[in-house]
């Protein structure tokens, strides 16, 4: 339980990575706040065994990642409730699969806001306590899309080249606090995110959803393996660990081997 007396905060962690990554650390007595939609009594449930297994709370927070207020606003209750925050996982972040010209405008601003904005939104408001204390951990879910494209995802793909950018900025800049920043970029892991944008990519491909899973998604890794939620929340852990203090400004890639080609 080596993050006891830490607290951290996870966007978009009412699910899949996000979810893990809370799990994996209240299981290290992490104080943990977690974010998202779902069904309230799911997130309870959640909530309650996050809380039992850290120890040390945990709290859900229903801040809209589209929503520069909240997430101030819930950075700051995290503060007030919790501790200030100590290791922030900025993890939210949804998909539009549409070829460029049929792409709503409205999606496209919603992508850049929650899988992009909301990180600087976050950063802005956690980095100066994490300063103050000289110690802190900033990890941003990117993915491969953050080195490579794949058509029919512009959004995404440049939200996620975004996330890429800021991380490495905000390394520079928090380099002599105590603070580091990093990117973990998986490939293709088995979550709701990537089961809803099946039917999008069969129709904006034309192929059945066998074809989707073993010629479009598996395609692409060499391992012909999902990565899984519990890999991605190990090597957030990873990172948490003082002897990584001087891993920074990394975008660690864990995709099968798909950006090695
Ligand atoms: P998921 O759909 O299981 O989880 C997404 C989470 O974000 C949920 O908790 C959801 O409630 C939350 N969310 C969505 N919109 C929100 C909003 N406006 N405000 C607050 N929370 C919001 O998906 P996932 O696959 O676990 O995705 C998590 C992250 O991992 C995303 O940034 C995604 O881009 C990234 N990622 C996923 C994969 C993959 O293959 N699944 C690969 C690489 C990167």
């Amino acid at each position: 339980m080596f993050l006891k007396g830490k607290t951290a905060l996870v966007t978009g962690s009412t699910s899949g990575i996000g979810l893990a990554c809370a799990k994996a650390l209240a299981a290290q007595g992490a104080a943990v706040m977690i974010n998202g939609f779902g069904e309230a009594a799911a997130i309870e449930a959640e909530r309650a065994a996050l809380a039992a297994a850290s120890g040390a709370g945990a709290l859900h927070s229903p801040a809209d990642m589209t929503r520069p207020d909240e997430i101030a606003a819930m950075v700051e209750s995290c503060a007030a409730e919790l501790g200030p925050v100590d290791i922030l996982v900025n993890n939210a972040g949804i998909q539009h699969v549409a070829p460029v010209e049929d792409f709503p405008p409205t999606k496209w601003d919603q992508i850049i806001a929650i899988n992009l904005s909301s990180a600087f939104h976050a950063i802005h408001a956690a980095l100066p306590g994490m300063k103050a204390k000289g110690w802190g951990r900033i990890v941003n879910t990117a993915s491969a899309h953050s080195l490579v494209a794949s058509p029919f995802k512009s959004a995404y793909v440049a939200a996620k080249h975004g996330i890429a950018g800021l991380t490495k900025t905000v390394a520079l800049e928090a380099a002599s606090h105590g603070v580091t920043v990093n990117c973990i970029s998986p490939g293709y892991v088995w979550t709701s995110l990537i089961e809803a944008q099946i039917p999008d990519t069969m129709k904006a491909r034309g192929l059945t959803r066998e074809q989707v899973v073993n010629d479009v998604l598996l395609a692409s890794q060499p391992t012909k393996q999902f990565v899984t939620v519990d890999q991605v929340a190990a090597l957030l852990i990873h990172l948490c660990r003082d002897e990584s203090a001087s891993i920074t400004g990394a975008n660690l890639s864990m995709d099968g081997g798909w950006t090695a080609m």
